[in-house]
């Protein structure tokens, strides 16, 4: 499904579009002449629309504004440098396989649209649709499972059940022995499921939203929002100055209530660390992703060698980006017992990011009390694989002030009304 093709940009400046030709030609001059991917423009003193945050969601939030509604005079304000935050720290997993209907249309909307992203953006994001799994450990794990796959079924999502042999057959490092803590009692997979390079995902909806008109300003934080004598939005402060707006977007990941409070909104999330490792370089030995809740631990094996492992969240709510060290080393207990080849392997690097974390654990997309302002948030341990679904729906919500269809569920009134869309069991601390 194609959205909106990669389009040149209009306003003369020096572009190339990558393709074989552009690549043997660059390669001719000694890869010299590249012109840089994308401007870094003065802030204007106003927007049609300004977007905080220049993570994968606020790009894309930002590239489908300009390329689905015709909104070009926008910005998108980061307070760092983009794909800085959640979206250069994760560990890439894309899946669709949630429990409920809302969850499902979604994320498979996101899936959908990662088929083709890369011709879509003219850049690779390296989509690999390796396939998902995800371990059962106890009759608890087999139930929720074996649930979800039904429910999936129900949707027209592709989810499936398999033995503990058919497991160790898709993973052949797979540990599948009886006598270990959790043995592996079977697996859900979704073959659809993979991995993206998240800083080709960033950078891909970056330059494709520059090339629109799009105006990325980073190094821009966002201190106050200014709101009119009707309360409705009028602008921002940053640390670059004032600059006017009646249409924000607030896409902040872990620090989004610190930014909903500039404009008096209270929003139901907690943040926490959220750590991940890469080992050094292996020869390939894992085709796929395999997760397990249970024992806290993810991996998968990037195409530079490096095995990707994730964590569970840190038990405390906390801003700092290291993470407790106890966590990471229970992480890798689980990995040597599932994986024993990888015992004697080095971790290379640690890391870790402040996820935002809702009471239901699913996303919010919504309008807020305040006219003119708009919220993306509460993807948690798990919004890369939502950022083409995401930003597409999300930019509807902003452009027309309306809910996006699929956005309309995952609203910020749902902890007041109670219409909840409870994912704790799918996504509690999963990715
Ligand atoms: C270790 C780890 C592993 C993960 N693994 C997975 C996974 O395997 N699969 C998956 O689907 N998801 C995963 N996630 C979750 C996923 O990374 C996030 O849900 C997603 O990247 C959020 O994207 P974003 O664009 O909303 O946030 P971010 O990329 O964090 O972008 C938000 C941006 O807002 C900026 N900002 C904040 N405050 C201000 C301000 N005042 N002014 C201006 N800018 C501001 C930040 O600097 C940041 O760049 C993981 C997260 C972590 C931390």
């Amino acid at each position: 499904m194609i959205v909106a093709p990669f389009k040149t940009p209009s306003n003369g400046r020096q572009h190339v579009r990558f393709s074989v030709f552009s690549l043997a030609r660059n390669a001719l001059r000694g890869h010299q002449d590249w012109p840089e991917q994308w401007r870094s423009p003065e802030p204007k003193a106003s927007y049609d629309a300004i977007i905080i945050g220049a993570g994968g969601h606020g790009l894309a939030t930002a590239y489908y504004m300009a390329a689905e509604h015709g909104m070009t005079n926008i910005a998108v304000l980061e307070k760092g440098w983009l794909g800085g935050g959640n979206t250069g720290r994760n560990t890439t997993i894309i899946r669709s396989n949630y429990l409920w209907e809302e969850s499902g249309k979604l994320y498979d909307h996101a899936m959908k649209l990662w088929q083709n992203l890369s011709q879509v953006l003219n850049y690779n994001v390296m989509y690999s649709a390796r396939g998902v799994m995800m371990l059962a450990h106890n009759v608890h794990d087999i139930q929720v499972f074996k649930r979800h796959i039904h429910a999936n079924r129900l949707a027209g999502i592709d989810n499936e059940w398999l033995t503990p042999e058919e497991a160790k057959e898709f993973c052949p490092i797979l540990n599948v022995s009886k006598d270990i803590r959790y043995p592996i009692m079977g697996a859900a997979l979704q073959r659809r499921g993979g991995v993206a390079r998240h800083d080709a995902v960033a950078w891909g909806y970056a330059r494709a939203a520059d090339a629109l008109g799009v105006d990325i300003i980073q190094n821009c934080e966002v201190t106050g929002i200014l709101r009119d004598a009707s309360g409705a939005v009028s602008g921002v402060e940053t640390s670059r100055g004032t600059i006017r707006t009646k249409k924000l977007g607030v896409v902040a990941a872990g620090h989004t209530s610190v930014v909903m409070e500039m404009a008096g909104v209270r929003m139901p999330l907690e943040s926490y660390p959220l750590q991940a490792l890469v080992s050094e370089p292996l020869k390939p030995i894992m085709p796929c992703v395999v997760m397990s809740n249970t024992v806290h631990a993810y991996m998968s094996q990037s195409d530079k060698g490096d095995l990707v492992i994730g964590a569970g969240t840190d038990q405390y709510v906390s801003y700092s980006q290291t993470g407790g060290l106890h966590i990471a080393a229970h992480t890798l207990d689980a990995i040597c017992e599932l994986f024993p080849v990888v015992r004697r392997t080095r971790m290379m690097r640690n890391w870790g990011g402040i996820v935002d974390v809702t009471p239901d654990r699913s996303p919010i997309l919504s309008k807020t009390p305040v006219p003119g302002l708009f919220v993306n948030c509460g993807w948690g341990t798990g919004g890369f694989k939502a950022t083409p679904g995401s930003g597409h729906v999300f930019a509807h919500t902003v452009a027309t002030g309306e809910p996006h269809p699929i956005a309309a569920p995952f609203t910020l009134d749902r902890f007041r009304t109670g219409r909840l869309i409870d994912e704790a069991a799918a996504a509690a601390v999963a990715h």
